[in-house]
């Protein structure tokens, strides 16, 4: 299998070489040159098999150029002995055909670990391929969750530096602790003076900065992207869909006419990994895309129209606060039969006028695959509240966003199909929040709050995030906006 760039189908390039890159040379993503088929015979066998040996084989049909053994191992590394009880993706069923599918079991309590415990060890064996023997310098941008797991994921991983940007009001304060509280020889952590949409593009700006790059290349460096910008963040998120089918399917549940994955999205990586495991031959029904008042994919998928150009808003599920979702690009580039040239026009227009309109052949396809919806913060609460009164489940601020836009779904279709909600964050990441949402005044203190959490619902606070108590801050800095490129530079320790 060989990848090729959204804005360029002339590259063709092996997935070593995708992943090492983290993104093309024309701005574009990589993207596989086809969508390898699961038959029915495979789904079968990968039942019978448990998440290590699913994810290897999902993993082995994209990653052609990585050798059987290297997948194995990699996996291996990334999943045994780091996720609660061995099992990264747990369904846990709820009432009336839904199930919640946890992907919160990991080091930093949020599914991005998913991915992250996976990508560094991919792209050192793709580093290794390539052999250009340069340094791998890892740039993030985070809107809370993905700045933490990829410091957990790559922290003193040889021959790599990591440098992370968040936004310094766009965080919880239980982010905030984690990433600024992360030791680690090779790690960088910087807040600045923006939302995540300002540090996302300057982020992607510096990949593709020619200059930036030469100096790099002269000091034995090139950067790469830990975002879900990167293939190698992509297919492993595509592994739990499969896997998530394969649970459904032994527990015996009645999947005649598929199952729907209810996602609350950001930067649109998750659902576009649920899209790629439709693609693939996993009955999915609807993709049903969920927003919180930061809605643009909302009114994207409902009427084809990409406006950006509206006010941003500070939510209480932070790593959904975006107005820029990078994924779609890839999305578009598959509905649109693979026309490089629109989705380039497409996103040229993006960065002049904020705004671009598909075509009505794009429309209607993305009209049959995707439902939408979004929630305020009142909503998100009111469905925390509910679903913990209702079932006994506490679900964290975004799974919540989730959940709300999928029961208003349901009340508007009446529609019985069963449904996976994706529950991406540990409720403890969040929990003045959740606290607030069950109706209780939630104390300043964030470990107070963790506490309090705790003796409210009978339920554990993970240690990850109770071991933090005992942590102090590495990282204090807040830069400009506009001065990401001199903050990257002094970590590098490097001049121009
Ligand atoms: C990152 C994140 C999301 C959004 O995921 P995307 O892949 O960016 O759409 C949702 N919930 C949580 C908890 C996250 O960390």
């Amino acid at each position: 299998m060989e990848y090729t760039s959204t804005r360029d189908r002339a590259v063709r390039v092996p997935a070593a070489r995708a992943i090492a890159q983290g993104i093309s040379a024309d701005g574009g993503l990589f993207v596989p040159d086809h969508i390898p088929a699961l038959f029915p015979d495979d789904l079968k066998r990968l039942c019978s098999l448990d998440y290590v040996g699913r994810a290897a084989e999902v993993l082995g049909l994209y990653l052609t150029d990585f050798s059987p053994a290297q997948i194995v191992s990699c996996v291996r590394g990334a999943y045994l002995g780091r996720f609660d009880a061995d099992k990264p993706a747990p369904l846990h069923p709820l009432a009336d055909g839904v199930d919640m599918l946890e992907l919160w079991h990991g080091p930093t309590c949020a599914f991005k670990d998913l991915a992250l415990q996976l990508l560094p060890r991919l792209l050192t064996a793709a580093v290794e391929k390539t052999g250009d023997g340069c340094k791998t310098v890892i740039l993030v941008a985070t809107s809370g969750d993905t700045g933490k797991a990829a410091l957990e994921g790559f922290c003193d991983v040889e021959n790599t530096e990591i440098i992370v940007f968040y936004p310094s009001e766009g965080v919880s304060r239980m982010q905030k602790l984690q990433m600024d509280t992360q030791r680690g020889g090779n790690v960088h952590v910087c807040a600045i003076a923006g939302n995540f949409d300002d540090a996302q593009t300057s982020v992607k700006q510096m990949f593709t900065d020619p200059q930036l790059t030469a100096l790099l290349r002269a000091n034995g460096m090139q950067f790469s992207s830990a975002n879900s910008i990167n293939w190698g963040r992509l297919v492993p998120q595509i592994v739990y869909y499969v896997s998530a089918y394969c649970d459904l399917v032994t527990r015996g549940a009645d999947l005649q006419n598929g199952f729907h994955v209810v996602v609350p999205t950001g930067n649109f990586g998750n659902i576009l990994a649920a899209y790629y495991a439709k693609r693939m031959g996993v009955p999915i029904s609807k993709l049903i895309c969920a927003s919180n008042a930061n809605n643009v994919l909302t009114d994207f998928l409902q009427t084809g129209v990409y406006d950006r150009n509206r006010p941003f808003y500070t939510t209480t599920s932070p790593s959904m606060d975006i107005l820029v979702s990078s994924n779609l690009e890839r999305l578009l580039f598959a509905l649109c039969g693979e026309n490089d040239r629109k989705v380039a026009d497409w996103q040229a227009q993006l960065a002049a006028t904020g705004r671009f309109t598909v075509d009505d052949a794009v429309k209607d396809k993305l009209a049959a695959l995707f439902a939408a919806g979004s929630c305020d913060d009142a909503a998100t609460a009111a469905a925390i509240r509910g679903v913990y009164e209702k079932t006994g489940y506490l679900c964290d601020t975004h799974t919540a966003v989730a959940a709300a836009v999928y029961g208003a779904y349901r009340a508007r279709t009446g529609d019985a199909t069963p449904a996976v909600i994706v529950s991406t964050a540990s409720p403890y990441k969040f929990p003045a929040s959740v606290l607030e949402a069950l109706g209780e005044i939630a104390p300043a203190d964030p470990f107070d709050a963790l506490d309090r959490l705790s003796e409210r619902t009978g339920t554990p606070i993970p240690a990850p995030l109770s071991d933090l108590r005992q942590r102090k801050p590495c990282f204090s800095g807040c830069c400009e906006k506009t001065q990401l490129r001199a903050a990257v530079l002094q970590s590098l320790g490097l001049s121009e």
